[in-house]
């Protein structure tokens, strides 16, 4: 099988073609990126056919859905802050460059996958919050992944193609860069200890999220694309763990092993108190779907970040150069 994956220079889309390249079943990986915040050194190392333009571009997209099996669509302006200042290029690129790519699968009627997010549930109250749950986006980014993942699901009902949108919560793994603009605490975190610097909590730290480590994460999205697996309503793709900040603070502390400082400073306006994901649907869905421990992702990250930061050094790393 080839498999199309947009954004595949970024963070979650370098570990999903790392992961793709060690199933047999795939004889192809096609990374389409314009590297606005993807990186080459992500991909250099492996094995993948990678074009460079922009998801916008209606001829490259259907000359790359035509020749592919799935599409695993991860390209987006990923960050909150941006489309609160720029919201009409981030619509561009979320809604419309989504719409784009669902216009060519379903001319050539080829499986497409989702990355939606947890942003779509808003400042919600609840937990573990689940699909049926109310969406309030509260940001332009959340209102154009609960746009796109509308029209992915249309899509699929009305022209009967495999569609299966997941709502991610907040990864973390290696090649995640401590400037990346999404959920960044973890490489933060990992970067000032590792430099000596004290870790900047805002808020008294007890705010808590859950942790997807990315290598489980790409396990699912490779599985999902390779078994072309569909759902008719969004499935949340987490494992409802539940970290605070001051935990996480401490693990951290004790896999380095020298005791780190932390620095209080007021709380960002806008953060969620308490994020957790119900997976019922998930485990429903892809029985197989298994986490990894917090303390086992980070250990795997610390030591990406010691070993200097390249695709190399990715726990499963496929050299096929
Ligand atoms: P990332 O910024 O590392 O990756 C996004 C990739 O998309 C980059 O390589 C970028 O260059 C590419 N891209 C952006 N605009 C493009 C365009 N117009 N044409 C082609 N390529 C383009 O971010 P990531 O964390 O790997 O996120 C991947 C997906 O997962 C995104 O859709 C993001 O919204 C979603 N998501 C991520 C998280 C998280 O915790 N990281 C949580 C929820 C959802």
């Amino acid at each position: 099988m080839r498999i199309l994956v947009t954004g595949g220079a970024g963070f979650i889309g370098a570990n999903l073609c790392n992961e793709l390249l060690s199933r047999p079943e795939v004889g192809g990986v096609t990374v389409l990126d314009d590297f606005s915040t993807g990186n080459a050194s992500n991909i250099d190392f492996l094995r993948v056919e990678v074009v460079k333009d922009t998801i916008l571009s209606r001829d490259t997209v259907a000359e790359l859905v035509s020749r592919s099996d799935a599409v695993v669509h991860l390209a987006a302006q990923p960050s909150v802050p941006l489309s609160i200042m720029d919201p009409v290029s981030s619509h561009e690129v979320n809604m419309n460059g989504t719409v784009g790519i669902l216009e060519a699968c379903r001319n050539f009627h080829k499986a497409f996958i989702f990355a939606s997010s947890s942003a779509v549930y808003g400042q919600t109250q609840k937990l573990p919050i689940n699909e049926d749950d109310a969406a309030a986006p509260a940001s332009p980014y959340a209102a154009n992944k609960l746009a796109a993942e509308s029209y992915a699901l249309a899509y699929a009902s009305t022209y009967h193609f495999p569609v299966a949108a997941f709502r991610f919560f907040n990864v973390y793994g290696p090649l995640q860069t401590p400037d990346h603009p999404y959920a960044a605490v973890i490489p933060s975190f990992i970067d000032a200890a590792l430099h000596g610097r004290p870790l900047v909590i805002y808020g008294d730290g007890s705010q808590s999220r859950d942790f997807t480590y990315v290598g489980s994460l790409v396990k699912v999205l490779a599985d999902a694309a390779l078994k072309k697996v569909a759902s008719p309503s969004p499935v949340n793709l987490a494992f409802g763990n539940r970290t605070t900040i001051i935990d996480l603070a401490k693990k951290i502390e004790s896999i380095i092993g020298r005791s780190i400082d932390l620095q209080f400073s007021g709380p960002r306006p806008g953060d969620v108190q308490n994020s957790q994901a119900d997976n019922s649907r998930l485990r429903a869905l892809m029985p197989e779907a298994r986490d990894s421990a917090l303390d086992d992702g980070l250990r795997a990250t610390i030591d990406w970040f010691s070993l200097g930061n390249s695709v190399r050094s990715l726990p499963t790393a496929v050299a096929r150069v």
